[in-house]
């Protein structure tokens, strides 16, 4: 791998696995005993399921220990779930759940060094570095997202300019007057300053100074990766992150693109049977489950995601021994059923964006007319296609809604809307407007 990328903690990252199950399996003791005996939720967990923190003799009985799911939390809300008084807490963040109450994580100084560290190792898998001026869109304030991108630009000694979501254009001047060299946001907010860039009148391959970019905080495509790619003139990475688990920098692509580096000596994870509950092997895609391996505040075991996607052990090009996660292909509860069909809306961006006609923005309804559901399928044309006038886009729709037919064995009804017709959002899109009532 060419030197202009870095390794920021070149004994972990590139550790090999054998001697890193080893610190993993000491790490993983301190904390069945760190929450058996501080949290009574877990006392209760491990009780019931017949569990001590003794049991766990090799990685292999990790699979005897209990789950946890956001109910757990939910029922503990807001700080049962804490291993330490809160006096020892000195941050706090907390992300909304779709339903019912939101989900609060806390940190003591010990886990603020930890998310330093592994934003570090974020930052540095794309080459930042000191002298790098970042331009943080990722939203501050009870998200993780902004003040981790935070925490870790401090970290790696580069300068962190903190715009936080909002107010596009104001965003481009500002990435053009102070040079930003590293955009950190949402992959839909990427496309949103492209777009601004674009009718400003500037090409950002000239006109700014972008040359790298870590997006994630909701599923996007490799298809999507290159399209923000060649409209930004930087090279993107993906990022992945929970709230519950530490926030972003639980792991993140690294130059080879094929998969995102799990901090593996921090958080242990799993793969299993969304229906079962079995551990799955490397390979085989189903649900990510984490444990924290480090955290002392919030510490979690065996936390049920509800991300899909699949852990490859493999080496991979850049040196880093640590697992890699494929995309998030889909959540156990964002999988939708279309007249008994299951459809991820991952694939239907897919199909969307293999279109040069249609621009990236759209959303996915879902109705039940008449008890059969429908699907609908809203998606903006590009100037080019609308100016070409009413036919042309009538013969689009026709060609997008057979090769969403092919792609997902079930029809939809597609709707071409004319360019902006579609409401940008400034932070996580919402993507799938399910408006069954069940
Ligand atoms: P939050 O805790 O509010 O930041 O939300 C975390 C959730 O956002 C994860 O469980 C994923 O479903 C989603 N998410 C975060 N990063 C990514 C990413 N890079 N790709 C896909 N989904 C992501
Ligand atoms: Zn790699």
């Amino acid at each position: 791998m060419a030197k202009k990328y870095l390794i920021w903690n070149e004994e972990m990252e590139t550790m090999p696995r054998e001697e890193l199950g080893k610190v993993q399996l000491k790490r993983f003791r301190e904390t069945l005993e760190r929450v058996y005996n501080k949290v009574p939720l877990y006392k209760k967990l491990f009780d019931e399921a017949g569990v001590k923190p003794s049991d766990l003799k090799s990685l292999e009985d990790v699979a005897k220990f209990p789950f946890t799911v956001k109910q757990d939390l939910r029922d503990n809300y807001p700080f049962g779930p804490f291993a330490e008084p809160l006096e020892d807490v000195t941050q706090i963040h907390a992300t909304s759940g779709t339903t019912g109450k939101m989900t609060v994580s806390g940190y003591t100084d010990h886990d603020m060094k930890v998310w330093a560290e592994v934003m570090a190792r974020v930052y540095a898998a794309g080459g930042t570095k000191k002298g790098d001026i970042i331009h943080n869109a990722y939203g501050y304030g009870l998200f993780t997202g902004g003040l981790g991108f935070h925490l870790g630009a401090h970290e790696v000694g580069a300068t962190i300019v903190p715009v936080s979501a909002g107010l596009t254009k104001r965003q481009v001047t500002i990435m053009q007057d102070f040079g930003c060299t590293v955009l950190v946001c949402t992959p839909s907010y990427a496309l949103v300053l492209a777009e601004a860039i674009e009718e400003a009148g500037l090409d950002a391959k000239k006109d700014l100074k972008l040359r790298i970019g870590f997006m994630g905080a909701e599923p996007w495509t490799d298809k999507m990766r290159m399209e923000i790619e060649k409209r930004l003139g930087l090279e993107a990475f993906d990022i992945f992150g929970l709230a519950e688990i530490i926030g972003p920098g639980v792991s993140v692509e690294c130059p080879a693109h094929n998969g995102m580096h799990i901090a593996e000596d921090h958080f242990y994870p799993e793969i299993i049977d969304p229906a079962t509950g079995e551990p799955l092997p490397y390979g085989t895609p189903g649900e990510l489950v984490f444990s924290t391996l480090t955290k002392e505040a919030f510490p979690l075991v065996r936390y049920r995601t509800r991300d899909l996607c699949v852990l490859h052990v493999e080496k991979c090009a850049c040196g880093r021994t640590m697992v890699r996660m494929g995309k998030i292909t889909g959540r156990t509860d964002d999988m939708l059923i279309i007249r008994g069909v299951n459809v991820f809306p991952s694939q239907i961006e897919d199909v969307l964006l293999s279109f040069a006609e249609l621009s990236p923005h759209y959303i996915i309804y879902v109705d039940r007319p008449k008890d059969m559901d429908l699907l609908t399928v809203e998606v903006e044309a590009t100037e080019k296609l609308f100016d070409e006038g009413w036919d042309a886009v009538k013969g689009m729709e026709g060609k997008v809604k057979k090769a969403l037919a092919e792609a997902l064995y079930v029809s939809s009804k597609v709707n071409i809307k004319e360019p902006f017709g579609i409401q940008r959002s400034q932070g996580k899109a919402v993507r799938v407007v399910d408006r069954r009532e069940l």
